[in-house]
């Protein structure tokens, strides 16, 4: 008998991981905290994504007796070995599973500056996100800075969007992003074909190289950004700033339920499976790779799960989309200049307002936590413990329960 499989998250990797289990008999359990399936990438669900692949995978699994969405549903800690505790609009709950297939994806890495906290500073993949969700950029002025490819994408959605795009400013020098293209050109073809139709969509937008944006300045809310190349300063008056530094796998629920974790992601063997038997992981919380690496880790993550064996064909995909992540790994890696961007007045826990001159006597996150609230805030340092990791080279906190902030009603359902 094929075994049930919960899954959590539903970008990519989830999507994919719940159409091959459904497809090979399993019943399936989805769970996401959004409204609608799609993750990052796929975001706004079915009626708003513009992916074949999505629809496919969607309209497989939507009307399939074997599947269950449970969406608007926060999976917020371990309460045993095999069960979640869950958060949705009507309350807490504790859900037995048997095997589990983690698909939790990624969030941005920001790195402080000063200006950052401003109104109308958000991340690179954050505009995005908003745009997607509808929030009017028409005529506004935007600098999309950062590093890495999400730069691209977030610029193109705001200029679709009718946004001007003043610049976008990316921080690796010319001569890395030579060689990734390089990488491209030698082995993934379709991605660096995507990589030049976005180039295409932006044509007229300078895009800066070996370049970072070293403040956001502004009375109330942001009104200028100054940008450092090795030419100088420049100073552009925008109302958005975009400013994103690649992406960190989301790891919490993984590491609430005891797996390891290797180089910041949830640690996998070639199954995908965690180091506890009875959980795989797939997608961007095993490392970054972008949304292929998410489809074929999720579909050999969900056969391995249910003792199946995948294809020849998933098993080089896998590979192909691996050699992908390697290549942005390499070519994308925060410099140690970014460290420099951060002064000491600087907010660096915008929770609770701690400024990196307040965190510099401690030795560590634990010290500076009980010294200083940082990290204590709602968001419980999923950003700024990444930025204290950079900036002060201090090991990020173990997750703790609840991974994510939950209301008393929810944790009282743990019996
Ligand atoms: C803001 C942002 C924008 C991006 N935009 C692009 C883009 O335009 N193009 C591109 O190629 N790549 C983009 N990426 C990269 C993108 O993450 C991957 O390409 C792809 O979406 C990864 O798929 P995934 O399934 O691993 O994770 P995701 O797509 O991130 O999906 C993970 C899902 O799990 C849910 N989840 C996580 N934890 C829990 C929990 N505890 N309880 C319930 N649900 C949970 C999340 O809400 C999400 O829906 C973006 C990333 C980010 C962070």
């Amino acid at each position: 008998m094929i075994p049930a499989l919960h899954i959590v998250g539903s970008g990519p990797a989830g999507l994919a991981a719940a159409h091959a289990a459904v497809m090979a008999g399993a019943q399936v359990c989805l769970i996401d905290d959004n409204r609608a399936a799609g993750g990052q990438v796929w975001r706004g669900g079915p009626g708003a994504w513009n992916a074949p692949a999505a629809d496919a995978l969607w309209a497989a699994l939507r009307e399939h007796p074997g599947f269950t969405h449970v969406r608007d549903t926060r999976v917020v800690g371990a309460v045993d070995a095999r069960t979640l505790l869950l958060e949705g609009d009507t309350g807490g709950a504790c859900m037995p599973f048997e095997r589990l297939l983690l698909c939790t994806g990624a969030r941005e890495f920001l790195v402080p500056f000063p200006g950052w906290t401003l109104p109308g500073v958000t991340g690179a993949g954050g505009l995005q996100a908003l745009v997607k969700g509808g929030m009017p950029v028409r005529g506004r002025r935007i600098v999309v800075a950062g590093s890495g490819p999400l730069l691209l994408a977030s610029a193109a959605t705001a200029l679709a969007a009718g946004a001007q795009v003043l610049a976008i400013v990316e921080h690796q020098p010319r001569a890395a992003l030579a060689r990734f293209g390089l990488g491209l050109a030698l082995r993934h073809h379709g991605k660096l074909h995507q990589a030049l139709q976005l180039f295409a969509r932006l044509r007229g937008v300078p895009y800066l190289t070996d370049a970072l944006v070293v403040e956001a300045k502004g009375d109330e809310v942001l009104q200028t950004v100054v940008v450092e190349t090795a030419r100088g300063r420049t100073e552009y008056d925008c109302d958005f700033l975009a400013a994103g530094f690649g992406l960190l796998p989301n790891t919490e629920l993984g590491q609430a339920f005891g797996c390891a974790i290797d180089a910041g992601a949830l640690a996998v063997d070639e199954r995908q499976q965690t180091t506890v038997p009875h959980i795989w992981a797939a997608g961007e919380c095993t490392g970054v790779g972008g949304v292929d690496q998410a489809r074929s880790e999720g579909r050999v993550a969900a056969l391995c799960a249910l003792g199946l064996a995948p294809s020849r064909a998933d098993l080089r995909a896998l590979r192909q989309s691996h050699h992908f992540a390697a290549l942005l790994a390499r070519h994308f890696a925060p410099r140690p200049a970014l460290r420099a961007l951060c002064r000491p007045g600087t907010i660096v826990c915008r929770c609770e307002d701690v400024t990196a001159a307040e965190l510099m006597p401690w030795r560590d996150w634990r010290e500076a936590k009980l010294a200083t609230r940082v990290g204590m805030g709602p968001c419980q340092g999923s950003t700024c413990a990444a930025a204290c990791a950079l900036l002060f080279g201090w090991e990020p906190p173990a997750a703790r329960i609840p991974i994510l902030p939950a209301n008393a009603g929810a944790l009282a359902s743990i019996e």
